[in-house]
């Protein structure tokens, strides 16, 4: 009985699953048998409806354009809404007039035949975006770097939290996409290059996100992004063509999404540029038999902006927008995002009566909007919450928060242990990045571009001001307001011979999508001349970096006493990189993407052999998972338990780490695999399984990993997933073990 126990719990629970599946189904059915057409498209249709703030200078008391909204919801039938704050005027809110607005939809909402809720999405993409105070995490590219994924899990459920608090019920995130591109302007939105970990990442922040019950009051639906195959623009730029050929398109760029699919993420947003000659949103093998058919998928998709008249418009792939109405949702586009202008709308209609849409597609998309507005508790008058206050910016989450941002900085060098930095040295802050929150940041924080300085709260602090708090030595400060101003090299040279130690604060203004296009990886002419000057004194420097993806410091890193990679590391990044500079936290942050020596250096670690053969060289400035500790770490014993083993069967391995440093420390344990002979060309190296464990001085501890058949597996020759006999290697560390997959 003690065996069946389990079982029968199980099996209940199955059954459980089925019953409820089955009452939503039925809900479903029986909106949908009342349904009128005009109704069942209006639930396919997504308008833009922001509150805007700013009216002639003056506060807008009610920020809410109640003609529009009522346009949309009652002559419309609109089925969502989305918010995307543009300018300065439509920035982050205030939650009372969130409230405001969530109030109107609901009203005007009950005032319809069905009364069928509207879902509310936002790109919430680190932290609830716009609404004043909430809590602004470090950017997905750094949440990669601490490689913890239950801080990926607090962040899904902190953001939830605060989303649902400001009434809304739909995050447009996490990003799924990998990072492998690093001109791209999005590329500090992804978990970084690595398959493995952004499939860890991204389904932690799912399960955090939604719980086990998504219609829970502090939790809300998530929307997996951008799928697929648009981080990989062959140019670098944004919403560019990619080449992604099956296998490649499998083995790396699926993955994530069949992870996401599985953390049960209901809506999908699709890729806004091209693979392979297929727009994303006129693709029918992807969309339909790929996303359904293999990963299982079962929620809704959502166009991207304005992308299904782009068929038309600039992919020259439909012959009039109502064509290209026609291709996307037949290719299995279940909701549009704008325009407001309800073309998609009128064109959808008149679609249907016509002929050219069949009536049973419509009713497919629509009973899947509608099954995830069930499942999210949308029908439920207590959903959505209504804002509430106190669900904001509790103690919890911004030590989390916190946490988060000393996880993510990634100490890359430093020669003869300058840092930590004492408290009484006098120091020179300088460097465009040196007092701004808005490049620790980056996109999609208060205003799109997440540029509006001026917007950003008061309470926080930046790098510059963060230090100043910290020491009791002198502290001077050369720099500008904004990112764009010159900054005084006389003045900043002159001051840094009076100090001891300089801080040079570089990299990037804010940027998202195609504004953040850049022809080179290269630091501004500006940039270089003040880091040149500096140099040339001859005191010590501290390099510190933010910005979205590296940029290329080669000469610079050479010459600096100490590299600190701060990427985006959101709110709190300046007092983690302050704690972080004199030994307060210890840092821990690894590398989620390599760091190239220069432009057009930007082999992944998991390349091919021959990208490190003969005269092509593989020669990072700092390698994928590169990141130093104030303490040392040894990794030794690692012992596989069967060295021999059958096709499909797993392997258990276990390997020690010890703190061999004087102070305690959080350290990163990265399994690599490699097949050794294969029927295709396989990586060097490919990332497994990674722990992050916290160590006090000499201690030590045994950590268990399993490889299973899948970690083996690979896409074969006839493009099928695969485990091949033959010899595989495993690497831990400077540690490497052998072990023989034998035929069956
Ligand atoms: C972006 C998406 C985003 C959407 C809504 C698009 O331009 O590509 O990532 O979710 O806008 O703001």
């Amino acid at each position: 009985l003690f065996l069946l126990f389990p079982l029968l719990l199980i099996s209940e629970s199955v059954v459980c699953a089925q019953e409820a599946n089955q009452v939503i189904e039925n809900q479903v059915q029986t909106l949908l048998s009342q349904m009128s057409l005009e109704e069942k498209v209006g639930q396919m249709t997504q308008i833009d409806f922001s509150l805007v703030s700013v009216a002639n200078g003056q506060d807008v008391e009610n920020p809410i354009d109640i003609d529009k909204l009522e346009h949309a919801i009652l002559n419309r039938h609109v089925g969502s809404i989305l918010n995307t704050p543009t300018t300065p005027n439509n920035k982050a809110q205030p939650i009372a007039k969130w409230r405001n607005m969530t109030q109107a939809i609901r009203d005007l909402t009950a005032k319809t035949r069905l009364k069928i809720p509207v879902i509310y999405g936002i790109d919430a993409i680190h932290g609830a975006t716009y609404t004043q105070n909430a809590v602004l995490f470090p950017q997905a590219i750094s949440m990669a770097a601490t490689f913890n994924t239950d801080l990926s899990f607090r962040e899904g459920e902190i953001t939830a939290r605060e989303v649902k608090a400001s009434g809304l019920d739909w995050n447009f995130s996490p990003v799924m996409d990998i990072g492998r591109q690093p001109l791209w302007p999005r590329l500090w939105e992804t978990f970084g290059e690595d398959v493995h970990l952004v499939s860890a990442m991204g389904s932690a922040f799912i399960r955090g996100h939604q719980g086990d019950d998504v219609a829970a009051a502090n939790k809300a639906a998530t929307c997996m992004k951008h799928y697929v195959g648009y981080s990989y623009p062959l140019n670098g730029k944004d919403r560019s063509p990619a080449w992604i050929g099956e296998r490649a398109l499998r083995e790396y760029f699926l993955p994530s999404f069949e992870a996401g699919v599985l953390a049960g993420s209901p809506t999908v947003m699709i890729n806004s540029a091209e693979v392979d000659g297929i727009p994303g949103h006129a693709n029918y093998h992807y969309l339909t038999e790929i996303l359904r058919g293999e990963l299982g998928f079962k929620g809704f998709t959502v166009s991207d902006w304005e992308d299904i008249i782009r068929l038309h418009t600039r992919d020259k792939i439909a012959a009039s927008p109502r064509d290209a109405v026609k291709v996307a949702v037949m290719a299995g586009v279940d909701m549009s995002m704008v325009p407001l202008d309800y073309s998609f709308y009128d064109l959808l209609l008149d679609l249907v009566k016509t002929g050219d849409v069949p009536m049973s597609r419509i009713d497919e998309a629509v009973s899947r909007i509608l099954k995830v507005k069930v499942q999210a508790g949308l029908f439920e008058l207590k959903q959505p919450a209504l804002p509430v206050e106190g669900n904001f910016a509790t103690e919890d989450a911004v030590a989390i928060n916190r946490q988060a941002a000393e996880e993510a900085i990634v100490l890359a060098k430093n020669a003869n242990h300058i840092l930590p930095l004492s408290k009484h040295a006098s120091i020179l802050v300088t460097g465009p990045s040196a007092n701004l929150l808005s490049v620790m940041n980056g996109g999609w924080t208060i205003t799109w571009q997440g540029s509006a300085e001026e917007l950003y709260p008061q309470d926080k602090l930046t790098l510059l001001k963060a230090i100043q708090q910290k020491t009791s030595g002198q502290v001077t400060y050369v720099g500008g307001q904004r990112f764009s101003d010159e900054i005084n090299i006389e003045q900043a040279v002159t001051q840094a011979r009076n100090h001891d130690v300089v801080v040079l604060a570089l990299g990037e203004n804010t940027y998202t999508e195609t504004t953040g296009n850049i022809d080179s990886l290269e630091l501004d002419p500006v940039q270089l001349q003040l880091a040149r000057a500096i140099f040339a004194i001859g005191k010590p420097v501290i390099l510190v970096t933010f910005g979205g993806r590296p940029r290329i410091i080669t000469e610079l890193a050479e010459q600096a006493q100490a590299v600190v990679l701060g990427f985006l590391p959101g709110m709190e990044g300046g007092v983690a990189m302050a704690d972080i500079l004199f030994g307060d936290v210890n840092p821990s942050g690894k590398l989620p993407i390599t760091y190239p020596r220069a432009t057009n250096d930007i082999t992944p670690y998991d390349h091919k052999p021959m990208e490190a053969f003969e005269l092509n060289q593989y020669r990072p400035l700092y390698a994928f998972g590169h990141g130093l500790s104030y303490t040392t770490f040894e990794t030794s014993d690692l012992k596989i338990q069967q060295n021999r083993i059958s096709l499909g069967e797993s392997i258990e391995l276990s390997v020690k780490v010890k703190n061999t440093g004087s102070i305690a420390g959080k350290e990163t344990v990265l399994v690599y695999l490699n097949d050794e002979v294969a029927s295709v060309t396989r990586p060097v190296k490919q990332l497994k399984a990674f722990k992050k464990i916290e160590l006090e001085p000499g201690q030590q501890e045994t950590l268990q990993f399993t490889l299973t058949a899948q970690d083996m597996s690979f896409i074969g020759l006839d493009m099928k997933r695969i485990v091949e006999p033959g010899e595989f290697k495993v690497m831990v560390g400077d540690e490497t073990a052998q072990f023989t997959v034998l035929k069956n």
